[in-house]
Parts: structure tokens; C-alpha cells; sequence
């Protein structure tokens, strides 16, 4: 790709600089965003930077993922900021396109990825995971990178396109990074611009349930059903309402009765209409 920031609006506008790229030897990195970038994002792209030769990120706010109650209308647009965080990142190439270049008038094929698409998130945004395995796979035939970086931030999503890309064979290499959070613990979103600074510190509560489940766990706690229910005290303490806060498999996202070698504490919890999500790998010997 040329040296500098390429922003493209159209697919006809990427392929042929990817092609370009991986004619002159360098592998495509690609991380995927809805935009208003965070410090979340451009450990995202970093990453792919210190990977790739050369670094594809996407900026659009998917219209098939979100559900017709949700904040699909207000979810935030900060495009200038966004492209120099891009810039400064390291990136080569934005792709920012319309909705109706991503979803032509007649689009009517979507990816289910069953089982995993049904739970957690999915039980609560029923629709969601279909939205995003789509624009993922449509996002992956346009760019054809050969890594893609996801955050953990969104555990069962890069779960669920894990097995997506297995399921199909795609040629693709799913990353997925860590969590990258505020000070205080906060998992950095870019919903957390909603809220309001008495909100910002009842939403601490999330964070704090799961390091303090998951450093209670890893000091021998059998009793998982003591362990949910002091989570749930935590946030619920904090003013927030409480869709899930439990443990699970972190392969099949089964939810746990007992402690295992390995689990994942998720979290979602809704603040007036501010939804945020969280979660964390424990692992004990
Ligand atoms: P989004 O723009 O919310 O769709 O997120 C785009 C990508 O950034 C997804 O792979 C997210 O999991 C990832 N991401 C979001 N927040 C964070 C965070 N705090 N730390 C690391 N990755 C994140």
C-alpha cells in the first residue's frame, strides 16, 4: 500500500490496494470497528501494525447487528477523530463504507453461527451474532486479510468467528487481544461515552465483581453459586440492572455449576439505557 492513510469508501476502492500489498509480500492485518475509536481499538491496531506489513481497519456501524430497540440511530460518529487515531496507530488503509455498499438493495444472505449465536448475548440481542457474522465474513471476502484482531472485550464474539472461520475455511487468522481498560478497571467502550459521570462510577461495579470473583476463585473458592451471587451483589449494589453475571466454559460457553481449570466470568448489566458488557478468563491450578 502507499505510505500515508488511503480512505477508501468503496470495495472497488480496497481490493486493489490489498492486492497491491500482498503482491509486494506483505501479509494484511484487518481489525474491524464500528468507530469511535478508544485506546480498546488502537491496541487493535497496533498489534496488526507490529504483525502485518501492511494494516486494513474498517470503520461501520452495522445496522444487522443491532436490534430495533437499540442505539443503533445515536451510537457514536466521531469519523475526523477517528481517522487520525488511525493515523497515528499506524494504519495503511480505512475502509468506511456506505450501508448500502455493504448491503446492496436486495442483500438477503446472512451467517448463522447456531449453538454459540444462542446464549448470553445472543438470548438478549436475539439477531445480534447474525449481524456481526455477516458484515465479519462480507468485511473478510473484501479486505482477504491474512490476521484479524479481535478484542477479548467481546468474548463470545471472537468466539463465535473463531468457529466461523473454521466452520467455512476461511483463510484467515482470528488475534484475539486484551482487554485494554480504564484506570479504575472500566473495560474501555465506546458506549462509555453515554454515560453520565454518576453512572461512570456506578459502572466501576462490573469491573470490580469480576476481579474480585476471579482473585476469590483463583485462591481455591469451590462454591461457584457464592461466587455469582457476590457479583451480582457488587453491581447490583451499584445501581445497575443485572441481564447476566455468571461463569462458563470458555470454549462452549456452557454456563458452570462448579469451578473448573479454566472458565470465563461474563458480565451484562444495563444502566438507565446504557448497556455495557465485561468479562474475564480465570484460570486455576
Ligand atoms: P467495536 O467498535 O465495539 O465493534 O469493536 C471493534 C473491536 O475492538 C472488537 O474486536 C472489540 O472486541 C475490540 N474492542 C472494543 N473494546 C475493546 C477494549 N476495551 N479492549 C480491547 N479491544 C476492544
Amino acid at each position: 500500500m502507499p505510505k500515508g492513510l488511503a480512505v477508501e469508501e468503496t470495495v472497488a476502492g480496497v481490493r486493489p490496494q490489498v492486492a497491491a500489498a500482498r503482491n509486494a509480500g506483505q501479509a494484511i492485518g484487518f481489525v474491524p470497528t464500528m468507530g469511535a475509536l478508544h485506546a480498546g481499538h488502537v491496541s487493535l491496531i497496533e498489534q496488526a501494525r507490529g504483525r502485518c506489513g501492511s494494516v486494513a481497519v474498517s470503520i461501520f456501524v452495522n445496522p444487522t447487528q443491532f436490534g430495533p430497540n437499540e442505539d443503533f440511530t445515536r451510537y457514536p460518529r466521531t469519523l475526523d477523530a477517528d481517522l487520525a487515531a488511525c493515523r497515528e496507530a499506524g494504519a495503511d488503509l480505512v475502509f468506511v463504507p456506505s450501508k448500502e455498499e455493504i448491503y446492496p438493495a436486495g442483500s438477503s444472505t446472512f451467517v448463522e453461527v447456531a449453538g454459540l449465536s444462542d446464549r448470553f448475548e445472543g438470548a438478549f440481542r436475539p439477531g445480534h451474532f447474525r449481524g456481526v457474522a455477516t458484515v465479519v465474513l462480507k468485511l473478510f471476502e473484501i479486505v482477504r486479510p491474512d490476521v484479524a484482531f479481535f478484542g477479548a472485550k467481546d468474548y463470545q464474539q471472537q468466539l463465535i468467528l473463531r468457529r466461523m472461520v473454521r466452520d467455512l475455511d476461511v483463510p484467515v487468522e482470528i488475534v484475539t487481544c486484551p482487554t485494554v481498560r480504564e484506570p479504575d478497571g472500566l473495560a474501555m467502550s465506546s458506549r462509555n461515552r453515554y454515560l453520565d459521570p454518576e453512572q461512570r462510577e456506578q459502572a466501576r461495579s462490573i469491573s470490580a465483581a469480576l476481579f474480585a470473583a476471579r482473585d476469590r476463585l483463583r485462591t481455591g473458592e469451590g462454591d461457584l453459586d457464592a461466587v455469582r451471587s457476590e457479583m451480582r451483589r457488587t453491581i447490583e449494589a451499584a445501581g445497575l440492572s443485572i441481564d447476566y453475571a455468571t461463569a462458563a466454559d470458555p470454549e462452549t460457553l456452557e454456563e458452570l455449576r462448579a469451578p473448573q481449570a479454566k472458565m470465563v466470568l461474563l458480565v451484562a448489566a444495563r444502566l438507565g439505557n446504557v448497556r455495557l458488557i465485561d468479562n474475564m478468563e480465570v484460570s486455576v491450578s
